[in-house]
């Protein structure tokens, strides 16, 4: 097999506070995720994405929300922990899109430096980078400002060309 896809989706609550994070950016606003880590939902989605894609389970079996050690915790490190993982080092990661659901805060603004956070990240040129921000045009939890939610897709190369001979298994 010579890509993968995975698909990965967050939530989160928020209350009223003095920011968020998003994508690995620090948003200005009156809200604050509740959340164990620091509630980064694309970065979250993106790990599941990861880890869906090499069927390697989700992010809260690999950081249960019940280790104190995960309490406030930068979500950039489990992007890190994840990309290391041995299940991924066969693959190369091709390019990754991102949907990020927010009736607040508004995000256009702030889209620029999330695309270069994420390719710094997931060290991938910007064209490899899809973020769309939009609103839930004010339904349910996510219009009404009580959560946000993200949404993300990855697609992964195998790093080296597959041997195939005729009659032996396939490398996996
Ligand atoms: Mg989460």
């Amino acid at each position: 097999m010579t890509h993968r896809v995975g698909i990965g989706y967050d939530i989160h609550r928020l209350e009223a506070g003095d920011g968020v994070v998003i994508a690995g950016v620090r948003v200005s606003c009156p809200y604050r995720v509740i959340a164990h880590s620091d509630g980064d939902v694309v970065l979250h989605a993106l790990c599941d994405a990861l880890l869906g894609a090499v069927a390697a389970g989700d992010l809260g079996e690999h950081f249960p929300d019940t280790d104190a050690a995960h309490r406030g915790r930068d979500s950039r490190e489990f992007v890190r922990a994840v990309l290391a993982l041995p299940a991924l080092a066969p693959w190369r990661l091709a390019n990754l899109d991102v949907n990020i659901i927010a009736q607040a805060p508004r995000l256009a603004a702030h889209k620029p430096a999330m695309r270069a956070a994420l390719a710094e990240l997931f060290s991938l040129p910007l064209d490899c980078i899809g973020l769309k921000a939009r609103t839930n045009e004010g339904c349910d939890a996510v219009g009404e400002m009580r959560a946000l939610q993200a949404q993300a897709v990855v697609l992964l190369e195998r790093r080296s060309p597959e041997v195939r001979k005729s009659g032996s298994p396939e490398v996996r």
